[in-house]
């Protein structure tokens, strides 16, 4: 699409402003300005000018050189001199750029005054009142730049932990038929199975040399090779997504493994640990008095701290390390506890598959059971079933379990929490189901107090089981509603019922850290796929995940349980 004059002008700003604060010739920078307000509110489209291969130069405050320029950002989007100027800016200062109010000159200020390199760098400063202090700021301006790392912070692009999953996978798959590749490992975030990843950071190791790197550099993903060098090198994909290569010694592997997989609150917590022992830990190992103790497996590092070896989903520095010295970690689930899913769709609403084929999926996985729960018919767009179309499904799925072996159905909905807290469909079908999994998916703009108390209100109903995706987030897409969690927590915990933890990997609703609090509290949780299809049930590991950030044990999740055992406590009646 040809860019609008607004577009344009925009690039000519920043050019200017880039220029500006490098100390550029004062008479250039007034120049691109110029040549922006002029573009900016000009009459005519300048695409279309240069298309029809207009003269530009007749603009007043447009020479040759930005007619030029003009007619390469018309044809290829872009303006190779900004490009050239971005490529050696610091991110941080474009970002400070980028804060309303603030404008090249004091972003010039804070820059070299303070010499602020990174986003925390200047979130610190701010935080610590440095900032008012500069002569041509105040307090308005501290706050105003704390605003805008907050709202950044909300916005930065991350990729799904999905979406980055088969990315680590086909660089692994390429590298690994590499002659003297000997161990790799995706370390960082994505290790500790965070919702969403900033970047991939891959570990290996190599036998004489190895020509890791080189295959590494061309593999057909890179947009863009950002450094290299024999030991590290760092590349953009085309998707965006940023990756390095650390190629580390064998017998520091270990200690690699255990840094670079963070967290920074962990790692920091384990370095004091370290210290008061008089030893010294890095990423290469640790030391006493220059001596190597350990340093080529993560369990010796932590076993010479004195420690049991910590699951990375553990790695948040929440009291994981206290917790191993007092020998209280929790015994973490794992995908093998699970004996069946309780969420998923079939093709008589919005799901792909046929009930049988979700059955034999299920049955694949190991399961015992699943509950199929297709919507109610207030969710007319996934052409959710009222009373009958439900009755004839529960006879289906009756016939259905005649016929299968080793897998049972259980007969159940995905029914919609109305506005008032009534549910979707009445009572006397309700009654005769194995569960029900409840969900909000409309009027999400109530006040925290009036959702809490419809959904509160939605328990009250005996036949209230699950409660779905509970805060109704969608990563990258939609914010959570208001909600008071632990009031639903709590409220579900006195009406036996459950949460649940939604596996989706654009959900993941509980978070990590709503699985904590329901730790604390002690409320049963589910774990579901939410499956729309009979390979949407392999996406059970990133509600595992999720549940082991949140240091829940297998316990607490029922559809660890036995189906008799299930059964008895879906029969709230009694
Ligand atoms: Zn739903
Ligand atoms: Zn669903």
């Amino acid at each position: 699409m040809a860019p609008s004059n607004s577009e344009i002008a925009g690039l000519f700003d920043q050019l200017a402003e880039l220029l500006d604060i490098e100390g550029e010739n004062p008479f250039r920078v007034r120049a691109y300005h110029n040549a922006a307000r002029t573009i900016r509110s000009y009459p005519k489209s300048l695409a279309e000018m240069v298309a029809a291969g207009e003269d530009l130069t007749e603009l007043p405050g447009i020479g040759e050189a930005i007619a030029k320029k003009i007619e390469t950002i018309v044809r290829t989007g872009r303006l190779p001199q900004l490009e050239q100027v971005l490529k050696r800016t610091p991110k941080s200062l474009l970002e400070l750029l980028r804060i309303e109010g603030l404008g090249p000159k004091r972003v010039k200020t804070l820059f070299y005054l303070l010499k602020i390199k990174t986003l925390e760098d200047l979130e610190r400063a701010a935080r610590s009142g440095r900032i008012r202090e500069l002569p041509g700021f105040g307090l308005k301006t501290e706050e105003l730049i704390l605003n805008h790392l907050q709202k950044h912070a909300l916005q930065e692009k991350r990729f799904l932990r999905f979406e980055a999953e088969s990315v680590a996978e086909a660089i692994l798959a390429h590298l690994k038929g590499c002659p003297g590749l000997d161990r790799i490992e995706v370390a960082g975030s994505f290790r500790r199975w965070k919702e969403t990843v900033g970047d991939l950071d891959i570990l290996a190791t190599v036998r004489d040399g190895g020509e890791v790197m080189a295959r590494f550099l061309a593999y057909e993903g890179v947009e863009e090779v950002l450094s290299h060098g024999s030991t590290r090198s760092s590349v953009r994909l085309k998707n965006g997504l940023q990756v390095d290569l650390r190629v580390v010694p064998t017998e520091s592997f270990g200690a690699a493994l255990q840094y670079f997989t963070g967290s920074k609150a962990h790692n920091i917590a384990l370095r004091t640990l370290a210290v008061k022992q008089g030893l010294k830990i890095n990423e290469y190992g640790v030391f006493r008095a220059g001596e190597r103790l350990a340093g080529a497996t993560e369990e010796e590092v932590y076993a010479s701290l004195g420690l049991p070896w910590i699951a990375p989903e553990l790695r948040e520095g929440l009291g994981e390390i206290e917790a191993a010295l007092e020998n209280r970690l929790p015994k973490l689930i794992e995908l093998a506890d699970l004996r069946g899913d309780l969420h998923c769709h079939t093709d008589a609403t919005d799901g792909q598959d046929a009930l049988e084929a979700m059955a034999e999926a299920a049955k694949a996985l190991g399961y015992e059971y699943l509950a199929i729960t297709d919507h109610s018919k207030r969710l007319t767009v996934a052409r959710g079933l009222d009373e009958q179309r439900l009755r004839r499904q529960m006879e289906q799925i009756d016939a259905l379990n005649e016929k299968l072996q080793g897998i049972r159905l259980l007969k159940a909905i995905e029914v919609d929490i109305l506005e008032d807290g009534s549910l979707d469909l009445p009572e006397r079908v309700l009654k005769d189901l194995d569960l029900t999994v409840c969900s909000v998916h409309y009027q999400f703009h109530l006040s925290a107090k009036k959702q809490t108390e419809r959904i509160l209100r939605a328990m009250d109903n005996p036949y209230f089981n699950i409660l779905a995706h509970p805060t109704g987030r969608l990563i990258n897409q939609r914010q959570a509603y208001e909600i008071d969690l632990e009031r639903i927590m709590q409220g579900a915990r006195e009406r036996g019922c459950i949460l649940e933890i939604n596996a989706q990997p654009e959900r993941l609703d509980l978070d990590g850290e709503h699985c904590l609090m329901a730790r604390e509290i002690g409320v049963k949780l589910a774990i579901s796929t939410d499956a729309h299809s009979a390979l949407g049930l392999n996406l059970m590991r990133y509600g595992v995940a999720q549940a082991r950030r949140g240091w829940l044990s297998k316990d607490q999740i029922v559809n660890t349980y036995s189906l008799s055992k299930l059964r008895r406590l879906l029969k709230r009646t009694c």
